[in-house]
């Protein structure tokens, strides 16, 4: 039987299945006396505790093994059982409708989730899981459940799950579970980020796989495809050890390449940086030879909760990141938050059409405060590794000046209080607004680097939304608009003297990598999974032959006419980049 889903972490793992019981609970409106109440709500209070207890225990046995991201999702966690919301008015609610603390505690949990919900926004809305792991966790203790331990696996196994809460995953140890499949979860699910810091391979969102399969039965999970085998048959097992062998082959000899440099054959050099949402990744990245991290998204420092982060945990988490990288640079894009992004912390308006509202740049420069709190907490770390800092949707000048002159001022008041900081600190800009590519001649002679946002600079270069599958289609890199774009942000950066890269998804495909050197691109940042794949193409080119393909490109006048000719060039000359380990069904 096969299942899709959403492969959120690569490789190929065949095992047994262990299935984590589903619990349900069964909860109804129970009155309580009036003389139990302060009983009840003494009943509800003692969950809570057991919960962080639970909670602070998983905490203390991953310390030392697991990466910080996993640290931060459990601090997380223990931050939604101490929020007043959830507890006080849980406690009102038993107090004034003399109701059982598991009712009192449901009605509070829809609330909440409704609340979630009306933000109509993805990355929130999928913070409602976390609300319902932690509602679980509180339930199975007021019922008196125990707990399925992941930790105390005695055997390899696949484990299978209509959800996993991120304390189930922190607790899985590589050596047991081999791999994980979920009915619930996306690509940004915690769930998902957990997988990929563990390096598990699972595939999530595979609806119907709970009730298809029992602990025991062998499965394949393809976590480069997204696909689920349960039970296969013998064709079907023999294919996927024979993808799984290449597969393991084909990362063996990348990774052997980790340690020389991204430089063509007449001796171009790039740089080869990676994007990051959590600094857990960060040693994925050193793994896989990354030379530092070209854009790290912020705004997933603001994620799981309902309040801002503190200067103090902005400054513990950049100045890990410097720490950790040592020499190698750190990009810290400033917050990002709005049109798609979760704004909910902030007192903002709903807006008709927020991805071209107050976002990102503009939110800071509106929300002074916060946009100090986290320059200051950035310059304070870069006195302890190589930081740089990035604005995002800058759309001109003005706009430019207006946040270095923020900038400024922070620097002005750690001076006066004797804070050291990297005065030479780069200060660069997000290219992803075609006003500020068509000027960036004129922004380059005041930004220290550029970094081509192409994600965006598609979005509002060809006017369509980039979560808007009905337009998906149009979605094109290739676009002659988009490539005279890329090419003139690229000249002016060079005319100046200043680096320009490129952190937009464009960079992470291996497909553009020729094209993109050829147009003289300095650096690239990319998923770290992309990374050994486009060094391998750097290291077999010359630059003389990127620039002819380059220049071949931009004479073709549709997105289609570009997307073949870089298509066919790009998979005769790379087979083994592109077509290198079939699809399964096949030797
Ligand atoms: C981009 O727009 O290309 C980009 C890298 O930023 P984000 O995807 O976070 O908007
Ligand atoms: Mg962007």
């Amino acid at each position: 039987m096969e299942f899709r889903g959403i492969g959120v972490s690569s490789g190929i793992v065949i095992g047994k299945v262990f299935r984590l019981e589903k619990i349900t609970y069964d909860i109804k409106p129970n009155w309580v006396r009036d003389t139990e109440v302060d009983e009840e709500v003494a009943r509800f209070l003692k969950a809570i505790h057991t919960s962080k207890e639970q909670l602070l225990s998983i905490r203390k046995k991953i310390e030392s093994l697991a990466d910080t991201a996993q640290l931060q999702i459990i601090d997380a966690h223990l931050l939604i059982l101490d929020d007043q919301m959830l507890v006080n008015e849980t406690v009102e609610y038993i107090k004034r409708h003399r109701l059982s603390a598991e009712w009192s505690l449901k009605r509070v949990l829809d609330k909440i989730g409704e609340q979630f919900d009306k933000m109509g926004d993805a990355y929130l809305k999928e913070r409602k899981d976390d609300l319902s792991h932690i509602g679980n966790r509180i339930f199975n203790n007021l019922f008196g459940y125990g707990h399925t331990n992941l930790a105390d696996l005695k055997e390899d196994v696949i484990v299978v799950a209509h959800d996993l809460s991120p304390a189930d995953t922190a607790q899985m140890r590589k050596e047991r579970v081999i791999g994980f499949v979920t009915e619930i979860g996306s690509k940004t699910s915690h769930t998902a980020i957990m997988a990929h810091s563990l390096e598990i391979p699972a595939v999530v969102g595979v609806t119907g796989i709970y009730d298809a399969v029992t602990t025991g039965e062998s499965l394949i999970v393809d976590g480069i495809d997204g696909i689920v085998h349960v039970s296969p048959p013998q064709p079907t097992f023999i294919a996927y050890l024979n993808k799984q062998r290449r597969y393991k082959y084909y990362e063996r000899e990348l990774l052997k390449m980790k340690d020389l440099p991204a430089i063509t054959t007449d001796q171009k050099k790039v740089t080869l940086l990676a994007n990051i949402e959590f600094i857990g990744e960060v040693k994925s990245v050193l793994e896989r030879g990354g030379e530092g991290i070209g854009l790290y998204r912020t705004e997933f420092l603001y994620m799981n909760r309902f309040y801002p982060p503190t200067e103090a945990e902005h400054f513990r988490v950049y100045k890990s990141l410097a720490e950790q990288l040592s020499s190698y640079p750190s990009i810290i894009r400033t917050l990002d938050l709005g049109g798609d992004k979760f704004i909910s912390q902030l007192d903002v308006y709903e807006e008709l059409n927020p991805v071209l509202g107050l976002r990102a740049i503009r939110l800071c420069l509106e929300h002074i405060d916060l946009f100090k709190t986290q320059l200051r907490a950035i310059l304070k770390a870069s006195h302890y590794g190589k930081l740089k800092i990035m604005y995002p949707m800058i759309s001109g000048l003005d706009e430019l000046r207006e946040a270095n002159a923020v900038l400024k001022e922070v620097m002005d008041e750690l001076r006066k209080a004797n804070i050291p900081f990297d005065e030479e600190i780069e200060v660069g800009i997000m290219i992803e607004i075609p006003s500020a590519a068509i000027t960036s001649d004129i922004l380059a002679e005041e930004a220290d680097f550029f970094s081509i946002g192409t994600n965006d600079l598609i979005q509002y270069s060809i006017a369509i939304d980039r979560v808007n599958k009905n337009v998906s289609y149009l979605y094109e890199p290739l676009h002659p608009a988009i490539l005279r774009l890329i090419a003139r942000v690229i000249e002016s950066g060079h005319a100046k003297g200043i680096l320009v890269g490129m952190c937009g998804e464009m960079a992470s495909d291996p497909k553009y990598t020729l094209l993109l050197l050829g147009l003289g691109l300095d650096q690239y940042s990319t998923n770290s999974d992309a990374l050994l794949k486009i060094k391998k193409i750097i290291r077999s080119v010359s630059y003389a032959e990127a620039r002819e393909i380059a220049q071949q490109a931009l004479t073709y006048c549709s997105a289609s006419e570009t997307e073949k000719f870089i298509t066919n060039l790009m998979e005769e000359r790379f087979p083994d980049v592109f077509c290198y380990f079939g699809d399964g069904d096949e030797d």
